[in-house]
């Protein structure tokens, strides 16, 4: 059938349709053109109000700044004079002077050593207060958490050096705490704020991996798995003068312990000369120390919380530290202001990943007064060195051994809860019972225990670990998310009952009641257990 011709109703009709089309096409690229004049608009005016934001907040933390205490009569004058001035420059430099001056200084010794360099201002007087995604000139480098290729992955940048500031892809400062402490020693001019390290000679000690382990973004979510390596992998962006930072170091060490000489002494630990190198138990170890490195979204899962939440909580309960973190939801890496952790392998480093060799396993947290002060309030102590005397035994007999230490003091509720809980305990009518244990720090914390152990296992999958062999622990927390996350445990090992300290019974006998491992039962009454008073302590 064929088609007749159009008419030339027909083709006016037509002629109409294509003129429709065109206006069509025509207003779609007007279109375009304004959202993309919108879009630059936008991002101009978010830069002018960031200024904005900056001159306005700048003249206020220089009149909430520390010299105000130690103002005088001489300078008040000139101080009004100051505050009055919309030029922001000039009250920059006013607080500089002022800051530079002995007598209105905390510490005149430090403003006197930082005097020849206190005419050159730190930092410039325009505050970066935080970012926005998209915002003119910010240019994260991609980072695909999980990736198995490390340049694909990305290097972690959290640097605010002016070379990598635009390049940031992580919210948050290197250092964990100690990130204070660097902004303190750059405040006294101790330390010269673009300062970035000279690598050379700090390569780990030992090769560890890379793992199966470390290409899966939800296996491994709380520390960066490159971050012992990043000299090697990321040679090129350094060299380019990206400022990464490596988050993890593994080095060699001899260590001494009174206990393991006395082990030796004793006969429960032999001298083969490798791993107990003499009579007096020097151990050889290879030590690691491990940064926190958060993959938000991956850490939002573990704890089962939106992201959203997530971030939010961490922006209101760190003072609106990391405005990032809320502004910002395309970095997804944070570098949190905590402790980290530290890793002792007794043995040979790479037998942790041979599933044919024998693991013994400690996970330590912190308890800084019996892990170094020997407080016999708990079994802490003990219980690390009970860990570590296992780990040689397991290394000695071809196998291996690893102590994790963990910077969560206190149950990660900080020494001045902890100490405040055992005044509680220890002035509780009827005395310090293994009954009311948990529920004294319940009473002052709000929780009994804020180690969320979720995260843990991340290390020891870093590790390339497949499976343990002997646990020397209690916890049914740790071995819950050991085992959980993917590593059998064949055995857990409690504290022989020879070890604890006389005061710490009420400790274990509670952890018992509540579930805790153990080969012996608590008693049936928890408020018999009752720890010493400090009279007992007095006499
Ligand atoms: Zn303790």
């Amino acid at each position: 059938m064929s088609v007749p011709p159009p008419n030339d109703e027909t083709k006016a009709l037509l002629g109409q349709l294509l003129g429709l089309v065109s206006q069509l096409q025509t207003s779609q690229a007007e279109l375009t053109k304004q959202v993309s004049e919108y879009q630059k608009r936008t991002n101009r005016a978010l830069d002018s109000l960031q200024q904005r934001v900056a001159e306005v907040v700048l003249p206020i933390v220089t009149a909430e700044s520390p010299t105000r205490p130690y103002r005088t009569f001489a300078y008040d004058k000139d101080r009004e004079h100051n505050e009055d001035s919309d030029d922001v420059e000039s009250s920059t430099e006013s607080f500089k002077k002022r800051s530079a001056s002995p007598l209105h200084s905390p510490n005149p010794k430090i403003v006197a050593s930082s005097n020849n360099s206190a005419q050159q201002p730190i930092y410039t007087s325009r505050v970066v207060l935080t970012t926005y995604p998209g915002q003119a000139g910010i240019t994260p480098i991609p980072l695909i958490w999980g990736h198995s290729n490390p340049h694909t992955r990305g290097p972690i940048v959290a640097s605010r050096i002016p070379s990598s500031m635009k390049l940031r892809n992580a919210v948050g400062a290197h250092g964990g705490a100690y990130s204070i402490y660097r902004a303190l020693a750059i405040a006294i001019r101790e330390l010269d704020a673009a300062h970035t390290p000279n690598l050379h000679n700090t390569e780990p000690v030992c090769k560890i991996g890379p793992f199966p382990s470390w290409n899966d973004p939800e296996c491994i979510v709380s520390l960066d798995p490159w971050g012992h390596v990043i000299m090697d992998v990321y040679k090129d962006e350094l060299a380019k003068g990206i400022d990464i930072r490596p988050t993890i170091a593994i080095t060699k060490a001899h260590m001494k312990l009174l206990e393991v000489e006395e082990a030796v002494r004793k006969g429960r630990l032999v001298v083969d000369g490798k791993i107990v190198v003499n009579d007096l138990g020097d151990l050889m170890v290879t030590k690691g120390a491990v940064e926190p490195v958060w993959f938000l979204p991956g850490i939002a899962k573990r704890f089962q919380v939106d992201e959203t939440t997530l971030r939010r909580a961490l922006f209101e309960d760190t003072g609106g530290m990391y405005p990032e973190l809320i502004t910002r939801p395309d970095l997804k890496v944070f570098l949190p202001p905590i402790g980290g952790l530290s890793i002792y392998i007794m043995g040979p480093p790479e037998y942790l990943s041979d599933p044919s060799k024998v693991l013994t396993l400690r996970v330590h947290d912190e308890c800084n007064g019996s892990d170094v002060f020997g407080s016999d309030i708990c079994t802490c102590r003990p219980y690390l060195i009970y860990g570590i005397e296992e780990a040689v035994k397991t290394a000695q007999n071809g196998g291996v051994g690893l102590i994790v230490y963990f910077r969560k003091e206190g149950r990660a509720l900080g020494e001045v809860t902890k100490y405040l809980v055992y005044n509680a305990r220890k002035r509780a009518e009827g005395g310090d019972t293994a009954k009311n244990y948990f529920l004294r720090t319940e009473n002052i914390a709000g929780v009994k225990d804020m180690r969320f152990q979720a995260t843990m296992p991340d290390v020891l999958h870093w590790l390339g670990i497949k499976k343990i062999d002997r646990m020397i622990s209690m916890s049914n927390m740790k071995y819950d998310a050991i085992v959980g996350s993917g590593i059998p445990i064949l055995e857990r090992v409690p504290i022989p009952a020879d070890m604890l300290p006389p005061d710490s019974q009420v400790e274990i006998d509670a952890k018992i009641a509540s579930g805790y491992f153990s080969h012996s039962a608590a008693p049936a009454d928890l408020s018999t257990t009752k720890g010493r008073t400090w009279d007992d302590i007095n006499h």
